[in-house]
């Protein structure tokens, strides 16, 4: 993978630059620009045709400052241990900005889950829990969905996790079928929050979104919540695309029928009404409002040179490279962050732990209202940090999240953030004893 697009790298260059800005000091630093725990996994899998495959799964827990770790499990054939590690700071920062009470964490497995059965998913899901079951836990570390992993494949690790431990926790991990005690609005709650920061950052430009325009690029779980609740705005959704194709049409996509053929077919591709699009031409659509809700790396400088939209809506993790975000900040186009914009699904992951653990459930509204007001109050906060440093929304994102970050390890004595005050050279000399050195409490002391 080429270093630029190497999303450990890219988040370590975010961290350093909040470090900087925030005048953190490198021991802030030190101590977050690598993962606490990175485990790596074999997983044998008896194939339905009687062969043994072995998939190699991972999981990095970023750091558990602000408290237990959480994040995603992804199934796809690109995932890589610096992917993952990359991924689970995004998610440290992600809950930090919402003010939730955990760390990062995010797992993956390289496997290419569209050419196997349900069964010998329901064995990888199963064996990698079994595997991980002893550094994870309803305290210590929280799974949830993410590319290509299903409520029902939450449901299988719970199922296998509570198996090993011999008891019921269903806060052991989030995004499982209602049934399990998983949590209303939680299928839904990424694009949800995707829409509220569209309308607070339309809302901050002075754009109406009635009769606005969009497209959307991935059409998972989360692009096809974000056209929907797009489409109940008022927006005019006019091209989304898949792995599969896509599909255009200018006057406006329409949203319900596109999600019952979607839901029929399993894909955008041979939408009725509408023409076959590509990715660099959806990206350079005359629109509003850019939604990359697919995988990492998606407008590059190249591609960013087209954008004609006004607002760039990150639903994926890291959808912008460095170079890419460079260009369009520098254009002015408004990007509301990934570890703001698609931070609704951690959320209401957090709710449903937090139900989880009393043990009552809310109703589908009580959810809503409370996602609504966390997106809201996030927003405001990242968008005044903005406004006072002067900044892009993605650097006052980071601003916000690291400091909290760095607050939490200063409570928990793992650094030493404040400097000793400036005392004049000649007065040092003058002095009997030498000024103590203010500096990282040394590693054997740093309980994590
Ligand atoms: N995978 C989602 C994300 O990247 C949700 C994580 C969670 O709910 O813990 O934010």
């Amino acid at each position: 993978m080429a270093d630029e697009l190497n999303p450990f790298h890219i988040v370590q260059g975010q961290l350093r630059l909040a470090v900087d800005n925030l005048d953190l000091g490198d021991s802030v630093y030190n101590l977050l620009k690598d993962p606490m725990r990175v485990i790596e996994v074999a997983v044998p899998v008896r194939m339905d045709d009687g062969r043994l495959e072995t998939y190699i799964g991972y999981r990095a827990q970023h750091t558990d400052a602000t408290g237990p770790t959480k994040g995603g499990i992804r199934f796809h054939p690109s995932v890589s241990i610096d992917e993952v590690k990359g991924l689970s700071m995004w998610m440290t920062f992600k809950t930090a900005v919402m003010g939730l009470p955990y760390g990062g964490a995010k797992g993956g497995v390289i496997c290419d889950p569209q050419q196997m059965s349900e069964r010998e998913l329901e064995e990888l899901s199963r064996g990698y829990i079994r595997r991980l079951a002893p550094m994870m836990g309803p305290e210590v570390d929280i799974p949830a969905p993410d590319v290509n992993t299903s409520p029902q494949i939450m449901g299988w690790m719970l199922d296998e996790f509570d198996r090993v431990r011999g008891q019921h926790l269903p806060g052991f991990i989030t995004g499982k079928p209602l049934v399990l005690g998983g949590s209303e609005g939680r299928t839904s709650a990424t694009g949800r929050g995707v829409v509220f920061t569209i309308l607070d950052a339309a809302r901050r430009i002075g754009l109406d979104v009635r009769g606005a325009t969009a497209a959307i690029q991935g059409f998972g779980n989360v692009g096809s919540y974000t056209a929907h609740y797009l489409h109940q705005a008022g927006v005019r959704v006019v091209a989304v695309e898949d792995v599969r194709g896509g599909a255009y049409n200018p006057a406006g996509l329409d949203v319900p029928k596109l999600l019952k053929h979607v839901a029929r077919t399993r894909t955008v591709h041979g939408f009725a009404d509408s023409a076959e699009i590509n990715t660099q031409d959806l990206f350079g659509l005359d629109v509003d409002i850019l939604v990359p809700a697919a995988l990492e790396n998606q407008i590059d400088e190249a591609n960013a040179r087209l954008v004609k939209a006004k607002i760039i809506a990150e639903a994926a993790n890291g959808p912008t490279t460095p170079e890419g975000d460079h260009l369009l900040a520098s254009r002015g186009v408004f990007i509301i962050p990934d570890i703001l914009c698609n931070a609704g699904g951690v959320t209401v992951s957090y709710f449903e732990w937090v139900q989880n653990t009393m043990g009552y459930y809310w109703p589908p509204q009580e959810v809503d209202r409370k996602l609504k007001a966390m997106m809201t109050k996030a927003f405001d906060t990242v968008y005044k940090m903005k406004q006072a440093h002067q900044v892009s929304m993605r650097e006052a994102a980071y601003l916000v999240a690291v400091h909290r970050v760095a607050e939490a390890a200063e409570a928990r004595g793992w650094v030493h953030r404040k400097r000793a005050p400036e005392i004049p050279s000649d007065q040092l000399q003058a002095m009997a004893t030498p000024v103590p050195e203010v500096a990282a409490v040394p590693p054997t002391s740093i309980g994590h």
